[in-house]
């Protein structure tokens, strides 16, 4: 089978004050810290390091291009080389204001000739290697493939702080991951029309709907955490100890 070629968008830009906040509860100057999550270690290296490792195991990825924060491209170029251990090309770009102006920079600077571009948030290290495999796949044949879990908790709409004000029916609900990964033309598309698309862009594959396209979903590992606060690093140093992931190199 012909292997399409892939790039890789890893979004590291962010500020994680929540991660910080939390650390530091009773610092009030907090607010004014940053702490790039990507970069704090994990199981004894940095965040992103774990997750370019297990984009560095899919043969289709021929680059990545990480968005970190303006101050730190240099740095991060010196740190983490410009090679993966697979061979593909290793790239660092000035992130912007929000998530999708980071993704938008990177993706200005990725291969024109890639067919698909897979968006992940550099900050889930656990990806397992065969999801990402299984996401290009799909990606290949509808166009667009987001990595997800079926929800499996009951879910309240709550009002006013804490009060319950209904209970939202959960079947067909799923909670979206990354990797997202489309087929180039679509999500080229998508991000020329982000700013007259929608407001409050959480994902990319949101844009992509906006555009009429189909998005499939594949499901993916309930460890393939987001890491927002200190407990989800040790969440992830905890499955990382205990042999993660399962049944894969
Ligand atoms: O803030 P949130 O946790 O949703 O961020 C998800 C990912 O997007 C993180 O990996 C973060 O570094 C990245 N991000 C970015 N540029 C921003 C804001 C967030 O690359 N301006």
């Amino acid at each position: 089978m012909l292997v399409p070629k892939a790039s890789v968008i890893l979004a590291a830009a962010g500020a994680g004050r929540r991660f910080y906040e939390k650390e530091n509860p009773s610092r009030p100057e907090a607010d004014e810290e940053r702490v790039t999550k990507a970069f704090v270690p994990l199981a004894g290296r940095p965040v992103l390091a774990h997750t370019l490792e297990r984009f560095a195991q899919v043969r289709a990825v021929a680059e990545v291009i990480v968005a970190v924060p303006a101050d730190r491209v240099a740095w991060a170029g010196r740190t983490f080389g410009d090679a993966l251990s697979s061979g593909a090309a290793l790239r660092f770009v000035a992130g912007g204001e929000d998530r999708t102006a980071s993704v938008a920079q990177a993706l200005r600077a990725s291969d024109a000739t890639t067919e698909l571009v897979a968006i992940h948030d550099a900050v889930r290290p656990l990806i397992r290697p065969s999801v990402i495999g299984e996401a290009f796949r799909v990606a290949m044949e509808h166009g667009a493939a987001v990595v997800g879990r079926p929800v499996d908790q009951t879910i309240k709409y709550v009002l006013d702080g804490c009060r319950a004000a209904g209970t939202v029916p959960r079947h067909g609900l799923w909670m979206a991951q990354t990797p997202q990964v489309f087929r180039r033309e679509i999500i080229v598309r998508a991000y020329e029309r982000r700013e007259e698309l929608v407001g409050g862009v959480t994902d990319d594959a949101q844009l992509v709907e906006a555009i009429g396209q189909t998005v499939m979903m594949v499901c993916g590992d309930a460890a393939n955490l987001k890491i927002t606060t200190p407990e989800d690093l040790r969440l992830c140093e905890a499955l990382l100890a205990a042999g993660w992931p399962f049944g894969e190199k």
